[in-house]
């Protein structure tokens, strides 16, 4: 500054001087104002390089300048770096918010006031069809095409959710969306969707399954309790009361049946996977499947099957062994139920290319027409009914097949021809398979 005013003063000083060696008052005042005129173009110079220095975008990053201008140019650099700092962290909160709700397992949509869009995340454009880049800055309702939707936003009642169909829903794949916006800020809108197509699929299951169960035990209920109204207002002779009695307790025992299958079942869906730990001789168990199957056969069939038990190389089977008991025992006892009395079923075990094991039962009994065969393992899933009930099937026993050998990390898989047989298999991985110990002495 003091040298800015003393640049000043010399100079006045030297255009005075000018002046008063030419001698006359006016020359002198034309020498100051000279003088200043220089001074001004002087100090001009360096303001004019700080004002080009700030206007240009790919400024250096320092420029030479002394004096006043120099310390302007230092204040307003720092002033603008720490400016430059404030905007890059504020970008960077903002894109670190932006990827948090990117990660968000729902969709996000970001409204203006005029419900155009400003920001979706890929969920979001996911379930509802939308392009991140051309549909920036559209109207989300000539997007989103949909009357629920349409009715929702002229409503601008948003306190509820709505459901929608999905991007690509198909009768096939159903796909539901469920839908909520949510304002803020000065009219802004954020758009929530969440995909509920499994949800709605477990609801619709959960139905069937209550619908199903009730449906089982209403019938047997009914025949019980109307023997029980008629055994109350009549009085019955001896053999007939006996032959209600019969009839009763077959009613009251296939009841009893269906809560053990489905007591069984939630059990398999409710506890851990069996682990690797405990080793059975398949043998062993194969022989009592076996030996069960034939004291069935001699309760229901009239001549009885012919029922045989493979051999098989002497392994040890790794998991729960009164699940794969379990699981067989249903195999066999619906090859004798559905085979009619005088067939062939037949019971073993192989090992498979994998070095897995195969566990099958194979009978001569009506076959299965393909059309079934994928819907076999669902709960209460019958091809014949009423074969089915006669012989006192749950309609859960493949349910329950299938759910033990998942547990084992294994599958079921059914192989059948109408009119000549079928074969149901276990197939467990080489994992829960080794030799017997009598195999390896
Ligand atoms: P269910 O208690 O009715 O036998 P399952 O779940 O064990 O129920 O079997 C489902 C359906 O699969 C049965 O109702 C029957 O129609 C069919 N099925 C099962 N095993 C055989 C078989 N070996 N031969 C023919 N049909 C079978």
């Amino acid at each position: 500054m003091i040298v800015r005013f003393l640049g000043l003063l010399l100079l006045l000083a030297l255009g005075g001087a000018w002046g008063v060696l030419k001698g006359s008052v006016l020359q002198t005042l034309a020498g100051v104002f000279l003088g200043a005129l220089l001074w001004l173009v002087w100090d001009s110079v360096p303001a004019a390089r700080l004002l080009r220095w700030l206007s240009r975008p790919d400024a250096p990053a320092s420029l030479r300048l002394s004096g006043l201008w120099g310390e302007l140019f230092e204040r307003t650099r720092k002033r603008l770096r720490a400016l430059e700092q404030k905007a890059e962290s504020s970008d960077g909160r903002l894109q670190d918010f932006l990827a948090a709700l990117q990660a968000s397992p729902n969709g996000v949509v970001l409204l203006d006031a005029q419900s155009r869009i400003e920001w979706s995340n890929q969920t979001a454009q996911h379930h509802l069809g939308l392009d991140p880049e051309r549909d920036l800055g559209q109207y989300v309702r000539n997007l989103v095409r949909h009357p629920a939707f349409t009715a929702y936003m002229d409503s601008g009642d948003f306190g509820h959710e709505i459901e929608i169909d999905g991007a690509g829903q198909s009768t096939s794949q159903p796909h539901k969306i469920s839908l909520q916006v949510h304002p803020y800020g000065d009219q802004r809108q954020l758009m929530l969707t969440r995909d509920v197509t499994a949800v709605q699929l477990a609801e619709a299951m959960r139905r069937d399954f209550v619908a199903n169960v009730s449906h089982e035990i209403r019938t047997p209920l009914t025949v019980l309790s109307g023997f029980v109204e008629t055994m109350q207002s009549l009085s019955l002779e001896e053999e007939e009361r006996q032959r209600f009695l019969g009839l009763m307790s077959q009613q009251a025992l296939r009841m009893q049946t269906l809560v053990n299958d489905l007591l069984t079942l939630s059990r398999l869906e409710g506890s851990p996977a069996p682990g690797s730990s405990e080793w059975t001789d398949v043998r062993d168990w194969m022989q009592q499947v076996v030996q069960e199957a034939r004291g069935l056969s001699a309760a229901i069939a009239d001549p009885v099957h012919e029922i045989t038990l493979a051999s098989g190389p002497a392994s040890q089977v790794a998991g729960s062994r009164s699940e794969l008991y379990s699981a067989m025992s249903n195999l066999v006892s619906n090859a004798v139920r559905y085979t009619p009395p005088g067939g062939c079923v037949r019971a073993g075990w192989r090992t498979t290319a994998d070095g897995g094991a195969e566990f099958f039962v194979e009978d001569t009994g009506p076959g299965i027409a393909p059309e079934h065969l994928p819907r076999l393992t669902e709960r209460f899933y019958r091809v014949d009914r009423s074969r089915s009930r006669e012989t006192g099937g749950t309609g859960l026993g493949l349910a329950i097949v299938k759910h033990v050998a998942q547990r084992h990390g294994g599958q079921v898989t059914v192989r059948s021809t109408v009119g000549q047989g079928s074969t149901f298999s276990i197939l467990l991985p080489a994992s829960r398979l080794r030799p017997s110990a009598a195999a390896l002495n």
